[in-house]
């Protein structure tokens, strides 16, 4: 398990640690155990980075396996106690919920200010003049990096680049490319004016085939066999197309309500047996018929459905859908113009709502429902295709990133070329405008333009070329005015990045580079780890599953959140 090296050396469980329990670090020096912890993290994920990076197999307590390099989802599953590594863990949720991507960047780089820190203060550099000069560093590393902004022209050519820079690892040169393209197909529908809408996309992954099976689907899937919903009622006259459909949503259990303690009927004579079941019965046929009453062609309940009242529905030529997520029956009411009613007793025709069509499709073994509204165009939903739940899961969670990446792009129509040409770029420019500070804070923007090349090193190691060969490569390149010159991985040559494709959104670079000084700050400005009474309200639960795109309540409505986990 990744966290054991940092549990067993640097991490004691369950006990505030001390500079004297991390492995060869002098007692006296309480930051350099806060650093040596949070470094030993950023060193755990630094081998992901890039198209070249090594997956991480982790292993859940539960004893399930994930397959990823993604950083936000190893340092999520993670099991990290000690507060200077989980500050990391930290940076990389900051990352991912605000920009999507560049969760790896932000960390390695955090580490890597770490590092030259502790190289400064062994030098007798006092704390606050560290943390002044990274943070004026930053300031004018976010100058540099505005002048690295690209004007290439905003079509779907770049577009499709700048997802295919995303969607890096995994996949062949093809495969990307295939990926990429449907990625801004999706983008592209769930954009107006620059704004790309996540409510108005779903994204399936649905095991079996191979990534080449991935589609996009106009309309609004929903499944109807997974174990949390089901077609209950399909019945061989149910047509598997339905035109003008009206549409139905119920949000509760269509079933024999009970109140509490009245939970067991006693039932003594074959009189009161045939009573009870007439009973039973005229409350599944209230139900069905309140539904068929209200029109709808198909219903989709929240909850479960009693197995009579689906025949019921069948019979009438009613769709019967159950236990369709709660989130999903949502949508359902934007795409279709339904309010979902909490009873059947409730349902009027006014609470339904219309699609063109739903169709009931078969991809793999899923059971599906094609959600559409040919008039609308508002909701558009991209099926995952893959080998293995692994493996679809996995390219699920890369493609989040993409979408994020286009998002922030069309929002900005701002990109920075990659492969470690940006980092280059504001190092270089760094080191100039450290040649005009007359004090100390000279060296501390130097050692910060040291930190950020650790991005095109950590690049050219994972691709197995020399990292400093390839730094030198590239500091010669931007010397010499090249600023968009960066490595190429498939030959470690240094190459144009722009004319290679690979660039970034401006916004992410921009996020990696505050949210990972920000982090090591904090982590300078401390000189010592007290236990403090915990506040249960703010304890959280960091076991996130593959995240959903939900929008955030507040402040960045485009940011990604891990809600919908497992
Ligand atoms: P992160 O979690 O930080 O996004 P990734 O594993 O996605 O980490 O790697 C991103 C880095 O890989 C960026 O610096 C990006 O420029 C670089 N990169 C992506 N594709 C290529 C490529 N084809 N050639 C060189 N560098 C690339
Ligand atoms: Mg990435």
């Amino acid at each position: 398990m990744p966290s054991e090296t940092m549990s067993d050396k640097a991490v004691p469980r369950s006990q505030v640690p001390t500079a004297a329990d991390v492995d060869g670090v002098p007692d006296e020096d309480p930051h350099l155990a806060n650093f040596t912890a949070a470094r030993i993290l950023s060193d755990t994920i630094r081998s992901t980075l890039g198209p070249k990076g090594l997956d991480k197999l982790l292993v859940s307590s539960d004893g399930k396996l994930i397959v990823t390099n993604d950083g936000a989802s190893i340092l999520d599953r993670m099991e990290i106690d000690h507060p200077a590594a989980r500050m990391l863990v930290e940076v990389a949720e900051e990352q991912d919920a605000r920009a999507g991507d560049g969760t790896t960047t932000a960390v390695v780089i955090a580490g890597e200010l770490l590092r030259t820190a502790t190289d400064l203060l062994e030098k007798g550099f006092h704390p606050t003049t560290i943390i002044k000069g990274y943070h004026a560093a930053t300031e004018q590393a976010l100058q540099i990096l505005t002048e690295q902004i690209t004007d290439s022209a905003f079509d779907d050519s770049t577009l499709r680049a700048l997802a295919r820079t995303a969607v890096n690892g995994k996949w062949d040169e093809d495969g990307r490319a295939f990926l990429a393209r449907r990625a801004v197909e999706v983008a592209r529908f769930a954009e107006d004016d620059g704004v790309v809408d996540f409510e108005r996309i779903t994204r399936k992954a649905i095991t079996g085939g191979s990534y080449y099976d991935t589609e996009v689907i106009d309309g609004l899937v929903i499944n109807t066999d997974t174990s949390s919903t089901e077609v209950v009622s399909p019945g061989p006259n149910l047509p598997r197309t339905f035109d003008d459909a009206t549409v139905a949503l119920v949000d509760s259990e269509l079933t024999i309500e009970t109140a509490s303690g009245q939970g067991t009927v006693t039932i003594d004579s074959p009189a009161q047996r045939a009573d009870f079941d007439s009973f039973e019965k005229s409350i599944y046929r209230d139900h069905a018929r309140r539904i068929v009453d209200s029109g709808a062609d198909v219903v989709f309940c929240q909850k479960a459905i009693d197995k009579p009242i689906r025949y019921l529905l069948a019979g009438e030529g009613v769709l019967a859908v159950e236990r369709t997520r709660r989130d999903e029956l949502q949508k359902l009411q934007r795409v279709t113009g339904a309010s979902a009613v909490p009873d059947t007793d409730r349902l009027t025709p006014a609470d339904t709502g219309t699609a063109d069509r739903i169709e009931r499709r078969t991809i793999g073994d899923t059971d599906l429902a094609v959600v559409s509204n040919e008039s609308e165009t508002t909701h558009t939903s991209l099926l995952l295709r893959g080998g293995t739940e692994r493996v679809v899961e996995e390219t699920k969670r890369v493609l989040d990133d993409c979408f994020y990446v286009l998002k922030l792009a069309l929002r900005d129509e701002a990109i920075v070329p990659g492969g470690g040409a940006a980092e280059t770029a504001v190092a270089h420019g760094l080191r100039q405008h450290a040649r005009h500070i007359p004090d100390r804070k000279q060296i501390v923007v130097e050692a910060y333009a040291d930190a950020i090349e650790v991005v095109p090193q950590t690049l050219a190691t994972t691709g197995g070329y020399d990292p400093v060969d390839t730094l030198l490569a590239l500091r010669t390149a931007h010397h010499d005015g090249d600023t968009t010159t960066g490595i190429d991985l498939d030959t470690g040559d240094p190459t144009d990045m722009l004319a290679a494709g690979v660039v970034e959104p401006f916004a992410v670079k921009r996020r990696i580079l505050t949210s990972a000084t920000e982090a090591a700050n904090l982590l300078i400005r401390v000189d010592d780890v007290v236990p403090a009474a915990t506040d249960e309200a703010e304890e959280e639960d960091h076991d996130h599953g593959p995240g959903e795109l939900v929008a955030q309540d507040e402040g960045y409505p485009w940011a990604i959140g891990h809600s919908m986990g497992h």
